[in-house]
């Protein structure tokens, strides 16, 4: 049987006064507690806080049932984009996908997911899309969630005297704008 995981205490792994911050994008906390890097890399580390290192282990949970080998196959289907044979009905494969980007979500505490290319449209659309993390074609309802869901995040009142996060906060402010402008232009443009 392998190893499937570590049990883990909650003893910091390193002194506060050598912690650098929290992996998780917009946290400000020190982070004291290692994790493997869970892309295929489980030989470097990220440090995080207690709160997320907690989260994290939760979301290890999640594939209990699973080994390593079988986690890792897992993610790299989803970056790659290759589904497994048992899932070719539509349907299925619809919600496997669903489902591999929560993972990989999940896996990488908010790290953003590999893009699908899209070489033939405009820079400054692929670029605000990158930046909320969508993928083309959307919606604007698909534009809407995500905008809430970030703006709550990267939020100035919450990541207070954080330059990064005020710098992707107005990134993405004008991301969405733009975004909606391309939706409804093209909308037109096509009726
Ligand atoms: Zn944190």
């Amino acid at each position: 049987m392998p190893n499937k995981k570590k049990k883990l205490d909650y003893e910091p792994h390193r002194s506060a006064e050598k912690a650098q911050a929290c992996h998780v994008p917009g946290c400000n906390e020190a982070g004291l507690y290692k994790a493997p890097k869970s892309n295929g890399d489980l030989n470097s580390y990220c440090w995080f806080c207690l709160e997320h290192i907690r989260e994290r282990n939760q979301r290890w949970d999640y594939f209990a049932g699973m080994d390593r080998d079988e986690i890792e196959q897992f993610l790299k289907d989803a970056v790659t984009g290759h589904r497994p044979t048992w899932t070719r009905e539509t349907q299925v494969s619809t919600q496997y996908k669903k489902l591999q980007d929560a993972l990989y979500e999940f896996l990488n505490m908010g790290a953003k997911r590999p893009q699908k290319q899209h070489p033939e449209l405009p820079a400054k659309l692929r670029k605000a899309l990158a930046t909320m993390d969508m993928d083309y074609p959307y919606s604007m309802d698909g534009l809407k969630g995500k905008y809430r869901v970030l703006v709550k995040k990267h939020h100035p009142d919450v990541n207070r005297g954080n330059k990064q996060s005020e710098e992707l906060f107005k990134q993405i402010t004008s991301s969405y704008h733009y975004l909606m402008e391309y939706l409804k232009t093209s909308a037109s443009a096509a009726s």
